[in-house]
C-alpha cells in the first residue's frame, strides 16, 4: 500500500467494477440524446455565491456541506454541490435561450462535491446524470423528463423503484400555504434549528426524518390543500401524461426535496433495496431560478439521476449488466520473431474493432496463457518458430479449449466469422 489512501468520503473506480459504473452512466443519458437534449459541460467549480443564491442560503447543502476554496487572488469559489444551477449560469451566459428555440435542453455528467457524513450510498465525492429543460412552462416537459428517468432505469432492468410525485405550488399559491404552514409549526415542541428553519424555509421541516418530528407533523397544513387552480390543473396533466405513459407514481404530500429553488411539479425517485440512503435520483420545476441568479424569466424543470446509488440498485436486485467483452482475443508470442508478427496481426484486429490483448513483459508460454484466461478473451493466438515457418498461427478457444492452425493471412477474416 502506498504512504496515501483517497480521502475520506470517496472511492476509487477500479476494473472491472468500473465498467458496470460507465455503463450505468450511458444507459442514464442514452434516453436523453433520443429526445433533443444536448450535451452541456461546465467547470468542476463555480463561483460560491451562485450556490448560495440558487440552491438556497438556508439549505443544508450550502449552510454545512460545499467545498469552499479562496483563491490567490481573493475570488470564494467552490466545488459543485449540483448541476442545475451551473447549468442555467452557462445557459444563460451562453445566450442558449435567445437561439429562439426554448426550451433549452441540456444533459450533463460528471463529479458533484458534498461535505457529508459518509456511509453507504453517501460520499463526498459522486457522480451524476442531469437534465434540464430551460424556458418552457408546459406540463408535457416535466412528463417528458419523468419518463426519461424512468425509461434510463427500465433499461438497466431495475424495478424496484418507485416514484414519488408532488406540487410545491407557484408565487400565487405557496406565501399562503407558507404562512399556514408557520403557524402550525410555530405551535409545535421542535429544537432552535427547526424553529429557525420554520422561519426561513418551513416547507424543509415536513421532511425532516427525525421520528419525534414526523410524530408532531400529522395535521400539519398540506400543500395539495392550498393550490391555486393553475397550479392544480398543471399537476392533474402532468398525473395524466404520466398515466398514458404507463409511469406508476406515489402522491407524496410531504416530498419537499433539500433544495430552494423548487415550483410546483417535484419528484423523487427511491429505491427499497438501499436502506436509508434511497434516493436514487430526483427534480422539479423552479421557475425562478433564473431570475434569482440575476437572468430573466425562464420556467424550468430537471432531474439528476446519481450514478453511485443506480450502481448499489442494481446489486442490491442482483442485476448484472451485459457488458462487451473487454478482451477478445489475446495474442501470446513466442520468441522475437512472433512478438513482431503478433504485435502486428493485434494492431489490425483492433483497427478492425477486435478488442485484442497481447501478453507483454516476454512472458513465458505458461504464465502468457494464464493471462489470456484472466482477461476474459474468448480467443488465444498462440505462434511460435515453427508455425511461423508454416505461415501459420495457432487459434484457441479458451472456452472449450479447441485448438486449430490458421494462416496467418486469413487469422482476421476468421477471427471476425467466430466474434460474429
Ligand atoms: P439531489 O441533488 O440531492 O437531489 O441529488 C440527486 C441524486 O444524486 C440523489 O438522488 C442521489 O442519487 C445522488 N446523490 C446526492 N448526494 C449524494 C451523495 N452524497 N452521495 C452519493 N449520491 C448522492
Amino acid at each position: 500500500m502506498s504512504t496515501f489512501q483517497a480521502p475520506k468520503g470517496t472511492y476509487d473506480l477500479i476494473p472491472p467494477a468500473s465498467a458496470t459504473y460507465l455503463a450505468v452512466r450511458e444507459a442514464l443519458a442514452a434516453p436523453l440524446r433520443r429526445a433533443g437534449y444536448g450535451y452541456v459541460e461546465t467547470p468542476g467549480f463555480e463561483h460560491t455565491e451562485l450556490f448560495a443564491r440558487g440552491v438556497g442560503e438556508s439549505t443544508d447543502i450550502v449552510t454545512k456541506e460545499m467545498f469552499t476554496l479562496t483563491t490567490k487572488g481573493g475570488t470564494e469559489l467552490a466545488l459543485r454541490p449540483e448541476g442545475t444551477a451551473s447549468v442555467l449560469r452557462s445557459a444563460l451566459e451562453n445566450s442558449l435561450h435567445k437561439l429562439g428555440n426554448l426550451p433549452v435542453k441540456l444533459w450533463y455528467s460528471g463529479s458533484y462535491y458534498r461535505y457529508e457524513r459518509p456511509q453507504k450510498g453517501r460520499y463526498r465525492h459522486f457522480s451524476q446524470v442531469g437534465a434540464e429543460a430551460i424556458g418552457a412552462e408546459d406540463p408535457a416537459l416535466d412528463a417528458e423528463l419523468i419518463i426519461l428517468a424512468v425509461d434510463a432505469y427500465k433499461s438497466l432492468g431495475l424495478r424496484n423503484f418507485r416514484l414519488l410525485l408532488n406540487s410545491l405550488g407557484d408565487k400565487e399559491c405557496r406565501p399562503a400555504y407558507r404562512a399556514a404552514l408557520q403557524d402550525f409549526l410555530r405551535a409545535l415542541d421542535l429544537d432552535d434549528e427547526t424553529r429557525r428553519r420554520i422561519e426561513i424555509n418551513p416547507l424543509r421541516v415536513l421532511d425532516d426524518k427525525r421520528a419525534e418530528v414526523q410524530k408532531q407533523l400529522t395535521g400539519a397544513p398540506l400543500m395539495r390543500d392550498h393550490l391555486c387552480e393553475a397550479c392544480k390543473a398543471y399537476h392533474e396533466q402532468v398525473r395524466e401524461l404520466l398515466t398514458a405513459a404507463g409511469v406508476a407514481f406515489e402522491d407524496d404530500d410531504k416530498l419537499v426535496r433539500g433544495l430552494d429553488y423548487y415550483t410546483r411539479t417535484t419528484f423523487e425517485f427511491v429505491h427499497d433495496g438501499l436502506g436509508s440512503q434511497s434516493a436514487v435520483g430526483g427534480g422539479g420545476r423552479y421557475d425562478g431560478l433564473s431570475e434569482m441568479i440575476g437572468g430573466p424569466a425562464l420556467p424550468s424543470v430537471g432531474w439528476a439521476l446519481g450514478v453511485d446509488r443506480t450502481v448499489l440498485a442494481l446489486e442490491a436486485e442482483g442485476v448484472e449488466l451485459e457488458l462487451p467483452a473487454a478482451t477478445q482475443v489475446y495474442a501470446v508470442p513466442l520468441g522475437e520473431e512472433a512478438r513482431r508478427t503478433l504485435f502486428s496481426l493485434v494492431t489490425e484486429l483492433r483497427r478492425e474493432g477486435v478488442a485484442a490483448d497481447f501478453a507483454f513483459g516476454g512472458k513465458g508460454l505458461k504464465n502468457a496463457m494464464k493471462s489470456a484466461n484472466r482477461s476474459g478473451a474468448r480467443f488465444a493466438l498462440v505462434a511460435g518458430e515453427r508455425d511461423l515457418a508454416g505461415g501459420v498461427v495457432q487459434l484457441k478457444d479458451l472456452e472449450s479449449g479447441e485448438q486449430s492452425p490458421v494462416a496467418l493471412d486469413a487469422v482476421v477474416a476468421e477471427l471476425g466469422r467466430r466474434l460474429g
